[in-house]
């Protein structure tokens, strides 16, 4: 289910205390690497910043953490149970990209109901962009942060053709987050709000969708069991002020 996500709104959606949730989304494949490899390098990246490389004291549960990540890598994808307790402790690393994801996709959401409210009441000649300019430039500081690289590319639908391209280069886990978000916004078409709790539907599945747009509105996955229970205690209401 989540892999078909896209990978920005998987990882904003994920519980990073579950670790079934975090394994499903480590296993994902991303540029021809596992998300669990661009995890790892990033944890490990920001905690060597912190090590005091000449104390072995320091180096050493560091590196024995990562050792069985690196074997699982080699060998099956079923993290050692040791790979974990690394990921756990450092959880906190990975929580503050979450914590902003969510906060921009949250915004960006907000801006758009404001955006469409204004089109409905103004026209859309007098629309603005209503996300707050400190977001706003937060966001693009995070972007902005990804370099473009010059390459000859392989074009894998065009009969294997070498074709030159400037794009994207991706160096950490961060910048893979907010290249796939960028992406996202983007090449979506649809921004769709759900009748349970009238929040934005990020990544509306296709059957979603089309029940917006025929009147029968939708819903999220998590808002389903919420909202059939909301309406069966209306029915009830009903029906028991009929008798
Ligand atoms: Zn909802």
């Amino acid at each position: 289910m989540g892999n078909k996500k896209r990978l920005s709104i998987h990882f904003a959606e994920i519980n990073l205390h579950d670790n079934i949730e975090l394994l499903n989304f480590m296993e994902r494949k991303e540029r021809g690497k596992l998300v669990a490899f661009w995890v790892a390098e990033w944890i490990s990246t920001q905690i060597s910043e912190s090590i005091d490389w000449n104390s072995e004291e320091e180096q050493t549960p560091y590196f024995e953490a990562l050792r069985p990540f690196n074997d699982s890598l080699r060998g099956s994808q079923i993290y050692a149970p040791k790979f974990l307790d690394f990921l756990n402790t450092n959880i906190h690393y990975i929580e503050k990209i979450q914590q902003d994801i969510r906060r921009f996709i949250k915004e960006i959401f907000d801006g758009y109901k404001k955006t469409e409210q204004q089109k409905r009441e103004f026209g859309a000649n007098l629309v603005r962009i209503p996300m707050d300019t400190n977001s706003q430039g937060q966001l693009l500081e995070k972007i902005n942060q990804i370099k473009f690289e010059f390459t000859y590319a392989i074009d894998k639908k065009n009969g294997f053709r070498i074709k030159p391209v400037i794009q994207q280069k991706i160096q950490n886990f961060e910048q893979l987050i907010y290249k796939d978000f960028m992406d996202h916004l983007n090449e979506q078409q649809e921004f769709i709000i759900c009748k349970s709790c009238d929040e934005v539907i990020a990544d509306p599945s296709k059957i979603q969708v089309s029940n917006y747009y025929q009147g029968k509105g939708a819903l999220h996955e998590g808002c389903r069991e919420d909202y059939k229970r909301k309406q069966a205690r209306i029915r009830k209401q009903r029906s028991r002020g009929k008798i």
